[in-house]
Order: C-alpha cells, then sequence, then structure tokens
C-alpha cells in the first residue's frame, strides 16, 4: 500500500456542559461523569512525510507559539511516537501546529492534538487501525484523548475513557473567554476534595435536554464541579462569568478545569454584543465565538 506524503486535519476543542468528579480511586485518578462539546475553534495540524534517511528517525515539531514544546514534550509527539515505535516506522516526519485553541485553558488542546496525530498517521502510513483502536492507545498518553480522536457530544465516564455518543448539542452560540492566567489540570484535581462536594450538577438532566432539543433547559441545568476550586482562586473567573450573564447568555460556565469561562447564547446578535465586549476587556486575554460545533469554525 502507498503511504501519504502529506495529512492536513482539525484538531478541535472542547468544552464541557457538565462536569462532576464521583470519588478519587485508589490509583489517584479521579471518577468523573462529564458532557464533552466539541466546538467549532481548532489547531491546524499538518504531517509532512520526510521518508527514510539511512536508518535515522525523526519525528521534528513545529508550533506558532513560542513557549510550547517542540520536542518529546509535545502531545503530538509522543502521539506520532507511540504509532511508529508499534508498527516499526523507521521513517521521518515533521508535524506543523498551528495553535489557537488556548493553552493550559480547559480546552483539551494539546489532547486534541494528540487525537488529530494518531488519526494521521494512522491514514499516513496505512495502519487501518479503528477509531476504538486508536482510542485504546490514546489513553495512555491522556484521559481527554479518546474522546478527542471522535469528538462531537459525549458523556465521558471513568477516568473520561468510557464515552457514550449523545445527540449534538441543540444549535445555539458558544462565546469563549480566557483571562491571562494558566491553570494546570493536575493541581487543580490535586485540590478538589471529592467527599466534600455539595453540589453535584445533574449530568442526566443536562443529557434529557439534550435529547429534547431543549437549549435553555440545557443550559441551565450546566453546572462544573472544578469551580469550587479554581474560582476561589482566581476571582477573574467568576467576574467573566457574570459578564457573560449581563450580556444576555443562557449560562455561563467555566470549562473542564478553567480558567477558559463559556457563555451559551440562543441569538446570534446578543453572543456578538457579548463578544464584542469581552474582547475589549483587559481581563480577557482570548476571546472567540463559536457555534456549538460539530462544525465550522466561526471567528
Ligand atoms: P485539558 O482540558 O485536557 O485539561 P488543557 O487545556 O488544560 O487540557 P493543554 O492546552 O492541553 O491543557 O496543555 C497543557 C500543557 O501541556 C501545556 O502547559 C503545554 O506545555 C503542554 N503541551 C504539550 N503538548 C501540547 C500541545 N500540542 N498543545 C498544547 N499544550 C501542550
Amino acid at each position: 500500500m502507498r503511504y501519504l506524503d502529506f495529512v492536513r486535519t482539525r484538531a478541535h476543542g472542547k468544552i464541557n456542559l457538565g462536569l462532576d468528579v464521583l470519588r478519587k480511586r485508589e490509583d489517584g485518578y479521579h471518577e468523573v461523569r462529564m458532557i464533552m462539546q466539541q466546538v467549532g475553534l481548532y489547531d491546524g495540524i499538518e504531517i509532512q512525510r520526510i521518508g527514510a534517511i539511512s536508518g535515522f528517525r525523526h519525528i521534528g515539531i513545529e508550533t506558532n507559539l513560542k513557549y510550547l514544546p517542540s520536542n518529546e514534550n509535545n502531545l503530538a509527539y509522543k502521539a506520532a511516537e507511540l504509532l511508529m515505535d508499534e508498527f516499526n516506522i523507521q521513517e521521518s516526519i515533521h508535524i506543523k501546529i498551528r495553535k489557537m485553541i488556548p493553552v493550559a485553558a480547559g480546552m483539551a488542546g494539546g489532547s486534541s492534538d494528540a487525537a488529530a496525530v494518531l488519526k494521521g498517521i494512522n491514514r499516513m502510513f496505512c495502519l487501518g487501525l479503528t477509531d476504538m483502536q486508536l482510542k485504546e492507545r490514546g489513553v495512555m498518553l491522556g484521559a481527554d484523548i479518546p474522546y478527542c480522536v471522535s469528538g462531537g457530544t459525549v458523556l465521558a465516564e471513568g477516568i473520561g475513557e468510557i464515552l457514550t455518543t449523545l445527540p449534538p448539542m441543540p444549535s445555539c452560540y458558544v462565546v469563549l473567554a480566557k483571562p491571562g492566567i494558566s491553570v494546570s489540570t493536575r493541581t487543580v484535581y490535586g485540590r478538589l476534595n471529592a467527599e466534600e462536594i455539595q453540589n453535584h450538577p445533574d449530568i442526566y438532566g443536562i443529557i434529557a435536554a439534550i435529547e429534547k432539543r431543549d437549549i435553555v433547559t440545557m443550559a441551565k441545568a450546566m453546572g462544573n464541579v472544578l469551580e469550587t476550586v479554581t474560582i476561589p482562586e482566581y476571582p477573574v473567573i467568576g467576574e467573566i462569568k457574570q459578564i457573560m450573564m449581563n450580556m444576555g447568555a443562557l449560562n455561563s460556565m467555566m470549562s473542564g478545569s478553567g480558567p477558559t469561562v463559556f457563555g451559551i447564547f440562543n441569538d446570534i446578535d446578543i453572543a456578538k454584543n457579548a463578544y464584542m465586549v469581552l474582547k475589549g476587556n483587559p481581563s480577557c486575554r482570548q476571546v472567540y465565538i463559536t457555534d456549538g460545533g460539530n462544525g465550522d469554525e466561526r471567528y
């Protein structure tokens, strides 16, 4: 079979419409129940096949952000290495990442890049792995990677790797705003006391609203237990949520471990207005407007 010389693909970011932590397991991982939702915002991924250079294999990484690792610490590198080791691919490749998804922001940017590279290498070298087989490998690199392989609207349980596909989120507009701080997912989970969580979000209520195509009820039911850790430490997150609500969001919440805040809108003009106001707010470093997008970018 003939290998492809070049693969270009998109790595979409996600938000969490619901994020609950059920307990901390003995192995230190947290058992979660989350609703993952792909958004239109994505990183551009290009994989170039360099070919065999006298038995020397090189995985090159290039990104538009100087502070991101361009070596084996990049999740995209790890994903390529994982498959190339397993299938004994001795050729060199070069991966270009055009980073648009905010980094260390609760939007699974690195996981999504890794999932896109797993899929890209699978295609480039005609490995014939199914999505399920890619997910089994992806989870070795990160709990969110199996979800990112297929994207869409999904209930994620276990440590995030047990996935149930849901109907798409009812159509709406999503405004994303990230303050100029970065949050470590590991630190946030480390500070969460799962036994002391008072208000667990109604994950099945969110799912029922999605199934009824009822965006208003879905938005009202949203909840994220990690807000109890991140917001007290970074009150700016609460302030951005309040601005979203004042500007007419159906609801607004922190995504993942933060600090990205998103607002759900059912009216494009109200959403655009909120986007403009947040764009002009000095607390917001990155602001986007997108669809609730199993689809195209709109920012
Ligand atoms: P999650 O929502 O899964 O918790 P996140 O938004 O918190 O993800 P990422 O943007 O994936 O976090 O990045 C976390 C860290 O991983 C960054 O500090 C960065 O140095 C490192 N990293 C490695 N590879 C990548 C990549 N391809 N894109 C972004 N970050 C990467």
